[in-house]
Order: structure tokens, then sequence, then C-alpha cells
């Protein structure tokens, strides 16, 4: 066994590794840039080393402080986690020329598999199914076009050197292609300095399904069954499941020996996945082979009951795989999702700041298996840099069955509370409890469908907003009664009784604008509240100002957070805000006399959702739009966005021209 592990890495991947090291009794050593000095990988390693500054390229990403970090500490491994230096050839040389381990493939596995269409030939040559299309790059517009007209509409043009869902487009029909094949191509150069594309047919509704594989370096490899990431957005995974509800054993046994084939052809040694794209009729095509540790990795764990990282420590200090093909056994269900810091509200960009408040939910084990896991690399207090990926961490939950794993999922959600910068909580919550996740009737098109590129957390749909009200009778009562107790210490006895002599039996509640009349009344430990004819029961121990509700409704368990605001409440359960109020039913007839305010028409603006750079704009002064037409192309993050016209109407000025830097907010152009 090694003597001590240096992790490439940062975030909750490094914190992992450094977990299962320790379970292994080995020493680890983690590597941090300037901006994680306070990171929790760095408290959690047995020895951290300081290799630069907070850009990648000058910490994480440069090979010579790695290095140099290797030589200080007398390390004799190395665990690159995913992202990063995990799939670079050139480092794994380096490392083995140097006689330290590297714990990932061979450098031919890492290369042939980084490239897609080096892959896909190899793939095709062994029998593995690939997409139609290509396997030799592509340039000339005529060229491509003969190509794509013998596929078929749609295609997809991928790059090369892709990874991340980066220069990918979707080319609907000819008209398209020249914009797409440019798109591709630049993202491509600007991504990976590497401008190789190549066309393949666009499988219709597809489902996105992996299998896991493991070798060791005495030619044993196993697969460990699939993995289902159809959730994605811009071709991003954000949940992911095993095993998927789509496989049956035919299909698992037909994609696992297809996975193992190709593993072989490469030599393949430690943990790997090979994705593949599959039909609504089952038919599967190969898509890339990932030569690392997937992020996505906890839920095979969670279902076969085996620690991939250890796993591949074991496997690269030169161990014998433990088990066999058929000793592998799916167990359970397990489900993750991934939680970032980003602003669904706004187009889902990055969001930066301080976590104010930073709170797990209760993870644990419930007879055999776990129920609730947090892969998580933050803690309270910690700030969100614009310098790395802004997934916050990972959450994973585990049932007997997939109905179990999903309620989990979705208590957990409600429990997770986040403060201080924007997150996909809320997003994740609506996902959960969407009911077509439920029915399994996934694809990759899935969110783009069902909400398409932002996320309103008023349209999620919560079929009970009533239920919501009467937890907000609830929660005034809860004050009320808990204000009563105070007396003496912020309000006079006699101030209460004015206020409220008994308390109130009669309330209006205004649930996101609409008022509802409700009558409450105590009953033991419950109040019984009544709203338009329905009853609700509602028992809990909340205390004001406290941000988890959990309490029993009618008899269910029941996980809601609650922000205080000056005039009410803010209540958030599986993605659904709603803003409450109660008020008395005097107040509310007041209330509903009071003029509406305005607020301002923004309608007649496109405005920057982003800070960036104006690439393109695609209309001219005088030009009629129809909603859904592309005006301009911001690029940030290296990444295209192209802005569409909410609304129909004629393009009066364009005070930007291409070429500009924008801020956020800032007026692209303006309509008449
Ligand atoms: P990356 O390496 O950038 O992640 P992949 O080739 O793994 O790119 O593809 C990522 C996602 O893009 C897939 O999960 C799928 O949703 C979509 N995709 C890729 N190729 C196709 C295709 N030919 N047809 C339909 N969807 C595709």
């Amino acid at each position: 066994m090694f003597n001590a592990i240096l992790v490439a890495n940062r975030g909750e991947i490094a914190c992992r590794i450094i977990r299962s090291a320790r379970r292994l009794g080995v020493r680890t050593i983690a590597v941090y840039s300037e901006a994680d000095r306070d990171a929790p990988h760095v408290d959690m390693a047995s020895d951290a080393i300081l290799i630069g500054p907070p850009p990648a390229l000058d910490s994480y990403l440069n090979i010579d402080r790695i290095l140099d970090a290797i030589d200080e500490t007398g390390a004799d491994a190395v665990h690159p986690g995913y992202g990063f230096l995990s799939e670079n050839a050139e480092f794994a040389e380096i490392l083995a020329e140097e006689g330290v381990a590297f714990i990932g493939p061979n450098p031919h596995a890492i290369r042939i598999m980084g490239d897609k269409i080096e892959s896909k030939k190899l793939a095709e040559e062994i029998g593995v199914s690939t997409v139609p299309g290509t396997s030799e790059p592509v340039q000339d517009l005529d060229q491509v076009r003969i190509i794509a007209a013998e596929i078929g509409y749609p295609v997809m043009v991928k790059a090369s050197a892709g990874g991340g869902g980066k220069g990918m487009r979707l080319v609907m029909e000819e008209s398209q292609l020249e914009e797409g094949l440019r798109a591709s191509t630049a993202e491509a150069e600007a991504s990976f300095g590497d401008d190789r594309v190549f066309v393949e047919k666009y499988i219709q509704n597809p489902r996105h399904i992996e299998i896991q594989v493991l070798a060791d370096q005495h030619g044993n490899v196993v697969h460990l069954g699939e993995r289902e990431c159809s959730i994605q957005r811009r071709h991003q995974k954000v949940v992911e499941e095993a095993p998927s509800p789509f496989v049956d054993e035919d299909l698992r046994k037909r994609m696992g020996d297809q996975a193992i084939m190709l593993a072989e052809a490469v030599d393949y040694v430690s943990a790997g996945t090979v994705e593949f794209i599959v039909d609504p009729d089952r038919n599967f095509y190969f898509l890339e082979m990932n030569t690392r540790l997937q992020v996505e990795h906890p839920v095979t764990e969670e279902v076969t009951g085996l620690d991939l990282v250890e796993q591949m420590i074991r496997i690269a200090a030169g161990e014998e795989l433990g088990f066999t093909q058929e000793e592998v056994k799916i167990q359970s269900w397990a489900i993750e999702t991934r939680v970032y810091a980003e602003d669904p509200v706004r187009g889902f960009l990055p969001s930066i700041g301080r976590l104010s408040r930073y709170r797990e939910p209760v993870t644990g084990v419930f007879g055999k298996i776990k129920t609730v896991r947090v892969d998580s690399g933050v803690s309270e207090g910690d700030m969100v840099t614009r310098f790395y990926d802004p997934m916050l961490a990972k959450l994973i939950t585990v049932g007997r069955n997939r109905d179990e794993a999903l309620s989990r999922m979705q208590w957990a959600l409600d429990e997770y509370l986040i403060t201080g910068i924007n997150h996909n909580l809320g997003f994740l919550g609506a996902l959960m409890s969407h009911p077509r996740f439920a029915t399994g009737n996934l694809s990759t098109n899935f969110i783009a469908d069902e909400f398409g590129d932002r996320f309103l957390p008023a349209d999620a749909t919560y079929d009970e907003p009533l239920r919501m009200a009467a937890i907000a009778v609830a929660l005034r009562q809860l004050e009320i009664a808990r204000n009563s107790q105070l007396v003496g210490l912020t309000l006079e006895w006699d101030e209460v009784e004015k206020s409220y002599p008994t308390a109130p039996t009669e309330w209006v509640v205004i649930l996101n604008d609409e008022y509802h009349d409700a009558q409450v009344e105590r009953d033991g430990s419950e109040y019984v509240i009544r709203l338009a004819d329905t009853e609700y029961r509602v028992e809990s121990d909340w205390q004001p100002g406290g941000a988890l509700f959990v309490g029993k409704i009618n008899g269910q368990d029941t996980c809601l957070q609650i922000e205080r605001t000056d005039i009410g409440y803010g209540l958030y359960h599986r993605g659904f805000r709603a803003g409450a109020r109660v008020l008395s039913p005097e107040a509310a007839a007041i209330l509903r006399e009071m003029p509406e305010k305005i607020s301002a028409d923004l309608g007649k603006e496109l405005v920057s959702p982003m800070p960036g750079l104006l690439v393109s704009v695609e209309v001219a002064i005088g030009q009629s739009v129809r909603v859904g037409d592309p005006l301009a192309v911001v690029e940030a993050m290296k990444m295209e966005n192209m802005l569409v016209a909410e609304a129909d109407g004629v393009v009066a000025t364009i005070p930007l021209t291409p070429g500009d830097s924008v801020n956020l907010g800032q007026v692209i152009l303006t309509f008449e």
C-alpha cells in the first residue's frame, strides 16, 4: 500500500478521496491555491501544500507546482479526482517517469479516449455500436452538407476534444448548418485549443445511460451496472440515478459487455465510465469513455456497496479485484442531485459570494442502507469564488426502491439550507417533485421540455397551495403564542392583551396575491385551520425565527424552509415559493382597497443577463422580430449564449457593437 497520496484537486472530490485514503490508513497530502486557504480539503488532509494563486492554470492545472509538492512531501501516489489534470495523459506519463503512481488508467487509454474522434474509430473497429456519422474531422461546409444530408437531419456538430457539453451544436436543418459549424469550431478552439469537429446523427429524445467499469492490473475487468444521467441542462448532468428505470437485465448485460470490450481494447486499468446514448427503442450508441472517477460515482457506490475510490487506490497499488462479475449485485436505488451556486431565475448563471448560512440535511443509515449522503467541499462562512466550478455539493439519497429514494431526496432538499448566494436547491426540488420524473419517463430534453431555460419558483408545479396557507396561519399563531410568553421582556402584558386579548380565530392569508379566509382553533398540540372548506391539522414545535419548519400536516410529515420578511413569510417547499401574509380581516379589507403598484415595463429593451462579451447582433434597426427570434449572442465563461426575443416587436436602436463588453443589465438594443 502507498505511503502518502497527494490529492491533486479541490472541493468535494478532494474531501471524498481523502476520506477513503484515511480509512485505508494512508497519509494524505492536499494541495491548494491562495483562494482555498480555508477550504475543507486543506483541513482534512494530513498535510497541505500551497501551490499558487487562484486561477487554476497557475495552481491546480500547473504540473510543475504539483511535481514540486510531490517532491516536498514524498508522496508516492497521486489521485487526480475529476476535472483539472485527471484526463491529462502527459501528467500521467511524467508521474510514471518519476516513479509515482497515478491513480487512474495508463496514458495510452487516456489519450485515445480523450479524443472523441479517435475513440469512436476504435469503438467501430471492435464492434461497439456508435452513433451514425463521421469518424473523421470535418471542416469544409460543402463537405459537411453532403455528410449531413446522408445521415439525415437533425445532426450534431461536436468538438473532438469536447467535454462538459462544450463545443456541441444541434443543427435541425440545412439552413442552420453553417452557423452550427462555425459556433462549434469557435467554441472548440476557445475552450480546448483544438478546433477539430465531427458530425453525427442527433438521436431524438434519447436517454443518457453509462456503464461503470473497474479493471485491475492483472487483466480482470468488471462492470458495476449503469447510471442514468438523462436529467441534463445544456448537455450537462444535473441529476443521476442507479439503476436506470429504463434498463432491464438483458440491456444491462449487452451494454456491460460492450463497455468491457472497449476497456479491454485499451488495456484499461482503474475506474472508468463508458457513456452511451439510448434511443426510445432501447438501441444504444457509444458516446465516449471518461477515463477517471465521475462526479456521479456515489450512486453506483450506494447500490453496489463498493467504495470506488478505495478500489482505485487498491488497483493502483497492484492489488487484484476482490470480486467477480457474478458477485456484483445491485441492492438498492440511489439518486444524486448536484447542488450548484447559480441563479436559476437568471438563466442559471454562476453565483458568487459568502455562504452566510450552510446547513446540510441530516444524513444517516436506516437498517442496512444509507438514507442520505452529502458529498460536499464547503462549509458555513466559506467564499464561493469565480475561479472554480460552481458545484458546492452532491446530495445522494438511497432507498429500497426508486420511490423511497425519491421521497428521501424531496425531504433532504427541503432540509438543505443555503443563504448568502443563489443556489439551485429550489430548482432541484421542483425537478424531484415533477410528476413526469416520478414516472421515470426521462430524456435528455426533460429540463428543456418541462422548464425551458430558466426556472421561476412561482411556476413550480405545487399541487396544494392551500397547505402552504395553512402553514402560514400556524406560523403566525406560533409567533403570537411565543410573544405572549415573552411578556416583560419585549412587550408589557397589557400590550399583548390589547393586540390579542385572546389568540385570534379569524385570519386572511394572502398567498402569492390571492386572498383566502381562514378560521383557526387549537386542539391540544394541533392548530385546526379551515380554508375554503378544507381542514388542515398542523402540529409543529417550530420556534419563531427558525429557518426550518418541521411538523405534521394532517398527520403527514412535512419539511419547509421559512424566511421571515418585514411583512410576512417566504415559504419554500419542493421548489415552490409562496409569499404569504397573515392579516386580520380588518387589515386585509383595507389592503384590498389600496391601489396596485405598477412595475416598470422592461419589455422595450433587451438587457444582458450576464457580464460578458457581445459576440454578434442578429438583427438590424427597423427589423420586425417575433417571439423566440435570435437577437444577439453574448459570450461568458467561454460559452456563447443566444438571447432571443421574449415578445414580438420592431428594433429601434442598437447602442452597442459586436466586440463590446457588456455588463449585467446593460441595454443591448431597444424596441419601438
Ligand atoms: P461531453 O464530453 O461534452 O459531455 P458527450 O458526447 O458526452 O459530451 O455528450 C453529452 C450529452 O450531449 C449527452 O449526454 C447527450 O445528452 C448529448 N448528446 C451528445 N451526442 C448526442 C447525439 N448524437 N444525439 C443526441 N444527443 C447527444
